[in-house]
């Protein structure tokens, strides 16, 4: 059966086209740029250069491809039985997987005010795919769902209760990251009663502590600013911090938002937000770049203790996304000295985590330590199709 991923932003479109149940990737690309004056569209080398619209634009490129008899893919639009979409925020309305429905759509609508930047791209990535695949089952997998298991002494703010009750509270996000990698895991280690620390350390970063495959705490919390320091976020920070900007250096509510969302974390402290130029300063001797990764690796270190101690234990720490599949050296730093937590990596192995399967454990750390690539799409896919499949069996 063939399931399209759709991850829906305000000016791009990422897709994946799966034949399920076998997991095998048909199409994979992007449209970027969407509604600027020229956007691109990407499957591989094939590369459109032109103005995108909207969203439909680009998902009609899409299905040219798709439909092109010369890529052999599909040969009628009504092969795509199940359209599973990336939606960031889900509040505590949505738990798991939901079929679209105008209900639903709306109670996405009203998570508008929670998620600004991601709900009204997710939601025109849902509708623009509705008109142009009617027939397609729409179905909605999102990214707070996986932490709704956080139970409330840790999902909680101590603020007065009246703001709980308005739903001021810890969200948590890239739900959908910490599920596929923590599902791993635990295939790896060949039991479900695990506990585990996942860090998704991409352009975003959050830490989750995971008992028995479900979230126990997260980093990230109401919104994805706090927790671990990012490319261009903060991470946490003292409140006071955000009073003194306004009252006494006159900064607005809007600007304070820009500098802790788009130029804090690595862009302030090292001056890039991408790891790499950070890690190639360093190797020049640049001590600031130095002392940027320092930070960074402590930040983690910080959530590493939290969670240990949350969850009395630790069997595995799970390293994912662009910077902890990739960079040895954040790996190290944020694992060095860490013994008395029974934590150890194997140095060369770490260099070389894929020829050792994901596996960069020391022989003498009682924590298994691993290097998993997530994959957020394939997750998608899969419990999009598990959905349908589970709707079938009982006769839905
Ligand atoms: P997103 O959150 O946008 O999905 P990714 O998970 O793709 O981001 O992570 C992107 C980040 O990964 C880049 O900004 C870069 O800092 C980092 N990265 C990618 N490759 C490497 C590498 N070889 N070494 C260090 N960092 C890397």
């Amino acid at each position: 059966m063939k399931v399209l991923v759709l991850n829906s932003g305000s000016s791009s479109l990422k897709f994946q086209l799966f034949e399920m149940p076998e997991e095998k990737v048909l199409v994979k690309g992007l449209a970027e740029r969407i509604g600027e004056k020229i956007g691109k569209f990407k499957i591989g080398n094939y590369i459109i250069e032109k103005k995108l619209t909207n969203h439909a634009s680009a998902l009609e490129l899409l299905t040219d491809y798709l439909l092109n008899p010369d890529n052999k893919i599909i040969t009628s639009k009504d092969e795509i039985k199940i359209i599973g979409h990336r939606v960031v925020h889900g509040g505590d309305k949505f738990v798991q997987p939901t079929i679209i429905t105008t209900e639903v759509k709306d109670k996405i609508k009203s998570l508008f005010s929670l998620a600004p930047l991601h709900n009204p791209a997710n939601l025109t990535g849902i509708e623009t795919a509705e008109k142009l695949f009617p027939k397609a089952i729409q179905i909605g997998i999102f990214d707070t769902a996986f932490h709704q298991s956080i139970p409330q002494e840790y999902h909680q703010y101590a603020i007065p209760e009246k703001f709980y009750k308005e739903g001021i509270r810890k969200y948590g996000f890239h739900g959908i990251s910490h599920q596929y990698v923590s599902a791993k895991t635990n295939e790896i280690l060949g039991k479900q009663d695990t506990k585990l620390i996942t860090l998704h350390l991409g352009n975003g970063a959050s830490a989750c502590a995971v008992l028995n495959g479900k979230s126990l705490d997260t980093s990230m919390g109401f919104g994805p600013m706090n927790g671990l320091i990012m490319g261009t976020r903060s991470g946490d920070l003292d409140q006071s911090i955000i009073f003194y900007l306004m009252d006494k250096m006159n900064y607005s509510s809007s600007e304070i938002q820009q500098i802790l969302n788009k130029q804090s974390g690595m862009t302030a402290l090292g001056g890039s937000n991408d790891l790499r130029d950070i890690e190639k300063q360093a190797n020049s001797g640049s001590k600031k770049a130095e002392l940027a990764l320092k930070m960074y690796a402590n930040a983690i270190k910080k959530y590493i203790g939290d969670y240990t101690a949350k969850l009395n234990g630790l069997d595995a720490l799970v390293f994912t996304a662009g910077i902890g599949e990739n960079s040895s050296l954040i790996r190290q730093l944020a694992t060095d000295n860490m013994e008395y937590f029974g934590i150890a990596i194997d140095k060369n192995k770490n260099l070389k985590p894929y020829d050792y399967k994901g596996d960069i454990t020391n022989k003498n750390s009682k924590v298994k330590v691993f290097v998993i690539p997530t994959n957020e799409e394939l997750e998608i896919a899969k419990q999009s199709f598990e959905l349908i499949l589970d709707l079938k069996k009982n006769g839905l």
